[in-house]
């Protein structure tokens, strides 16, 4: 596997995953949904918003797909493969509705976009294609197709957030959530399918998201991180009537971070053009707003860089780490990269390279370029770097970004942090797993100290591997 999944915003590890029933749920449901999730943090989060408009309209989950009146799969379009996987497994719910006649299989998100009613064409056991904007419409489109027709609904919205709906979080360890703030984006990456799967940008009301925060908080939650494809450009105007309603990124982190000095506030994604020395300095004031900092650099090609619409140069992203670096010494930072985009030359993917080292990621995604259809770059430039090329480039990649995961914990060992603990570790139930402000996974032995998940903890790292600190507790 070429994909690195080293923190919880695109996390391959969950692929596929399917959410649990509601425990000690006395509802007698009339119907049983099974959904499963593809892609980025913000699908995860979707399938919690689609999970509470069908439980209030009487429909219960389950995680046993064969118990399923209703199978939805929210999926992604980002690249080939994750399409693929999708078609793949909507293949195995064949046999499924064939044991059981008046099961309804739903297609949501990105794919369900891209393809509208294409995809009832194709996979005929698809009943019911649903598009990102269009989750309330759910509860009448699975009587529709009960009624024997097909149902589709993939009009995109303006203004739709979703901002009343209060998501329900199944699958959570019950310290960490998504908290979705923004859907769309106005950025046209030219490799990127999402402009045209989700629609254009739009901020969620800054009151609904700091009431869904603070509901967390008391419900025991530590941590939450806000998510949008770009969330820097965040900027709510209320109704438009009074200036003093208008909500910057900056100001958003600010009134998350006061809720509670012991709840942790993360964000993801923030593109490198848009990210202000008014964000910098927020994250700066304030203990709980972790130093952490997704920018994805795509590239390190200027002119590759030009192509992709990305809007920054080689120079104006390294100038904007070593800014970060100066107003948040010891902040992590992480990555996106695409190897092999059309045209790209050996010296390009040097670049690449050369400035993964220069910015000294502690973590980065990193894939080869898959062309999308109906994007800037299929419309204008011929996908022309070979499989093989893209490939063995995408591993020089990953080993680069390898050698710097090391390295960065390396120069973390002897050094103490706070650890917010977020359960027993995969491999131990005597040890603890937790992470630092900085985002780095740490474990340790849990002692005769008595501590719970949601506790902070101060812990010295003595070791390390390429993913992990390995810790004690400093009393
Ligand atoms: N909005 C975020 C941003 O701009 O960084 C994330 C968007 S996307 C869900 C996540 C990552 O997928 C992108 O940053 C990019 O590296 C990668 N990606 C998007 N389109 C791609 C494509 N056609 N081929 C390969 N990787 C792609
Ligand atoms: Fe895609 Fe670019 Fe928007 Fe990210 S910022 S979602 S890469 S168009």
């Amino acid at each position: 596997m070429l994909e690195l999944a080293t923190d919880k915003v695109h996390d391959e590890t969950r692929q596929g995953e399917a959410f649990a029933p509601f425990l000690s749920d006395p509802i007698a449901y009339r119907k049983r949904f099974y959904i499963e999730s593809y892609g980025c943090a913000m699908n995860f989060a979707d399938s919690e918003v689609v999970a509470s408009i069908l439980n209030k309209e009487g429909f219960g989950a389950t995680r046993n797909v064969e118990e399923a009146d209703l199978i939805f799969v929210n999926t992604c379009s980002i690249r080939e493969k994750a399409e693929q996987t999708v078609r793949k497994r909507l293949t195995e719910f064949r046999k499924l509705k064939k044991n059981k006649p008046g099961t309804l299989v739903g297609v949501l998100g990105c794919m369900a976009e891209r393809l509208k009613s294409k995809f009832l064409e194709e996979e005929k056991l698809v009943d019911i294609v649903v598009g990102p904007d269009a989750y309330r419409a759910l509860p009448g489109l699975v009587e529709e197709a009960a009624s024997g027709q097909k149902a589709i609904n993939v009009l995109l919205s303006r203004d739709e957030t979703y901002a009343d709906i209060s998501p329900i979080r199944l699958n959570s360890n019950g310290i960490s959530a998504f908290v979705s703030i923004m859907r769309g984006c106005n950025n046209m990456c030219s490799f990127c399918v999402v402009p045209f799967t989700r629609g254009r940008e739009r901020s969620r009301d800054a009151d609904s998201i700091i009431h869904e925060c603070r509901e967390l908080f008391e419900n025991g939650y530590r941590e939450v991180t806000l998510l949008g494809q770009n969330v820097d450009s965040y900027y709510y105007t209320g109704d438009g009537s009074d200036h003093a309603d208008t909500v910057t990124f900056a100001r958003l982190l600010e009134r998350v971070a006061l809720i509670s000095p012991l709840l942790r506030v993360r964000f993801s994604t923030s593109h490198p053009k848009d990210i202000t020395d008014e964000v910098l300095h927020t994250i700066a004031r304030h203990d709980n707003i972790c130093k952490y900092i997704h920018l994805p650099v795509q590239s390190g090609s200027t002119r590759i860089l030009q192509m992709m619409n990305r809007t920054y140069t080689r120079e104006w992203y390294m100038a904007k780490v070593d800014r970060i670096r100066e107003l948040l010494p010891g902040c992590g930072i992480s990555s996106d990269i695409i190897a092999g985009f059309c045209t790209e030359t050996e010296e390009d993917h040097h670049e690449t390279l050369s400035i993964m080292e220069f910015s000294n990621y502690d973590y980065s995604y990193m894939f080869f370029y898959s062309e999308r259809p109906g994007t800037l770059a299929q419309r204008r430039y011929e996908d022309d770097v070979s499989e093989e090329i893209k490939k063995r480039r995408l591993a020089e990649i990953v080993e680069m970004q390898n050698r710097l995961s090391l390295e960065s914990n390396k120069k973390d060992i002897g050094k103490t942090f706070e650890i917010l603990i977020e359960g027993d570790s995969k491999k131990s139930d005597k040890d603890w797993m937790g992470r630092s402000s900085q985002g780095k996974v740490v474990v340790f032995p849990k002692e005769n100290f008595n501590l719970e998940k949601g506790d902070y903890v101060m812990v010295r790292a003595n070791d390390c591997t390429q993913g992990t600190l390995l810790g004690t507790i400093v009393e």
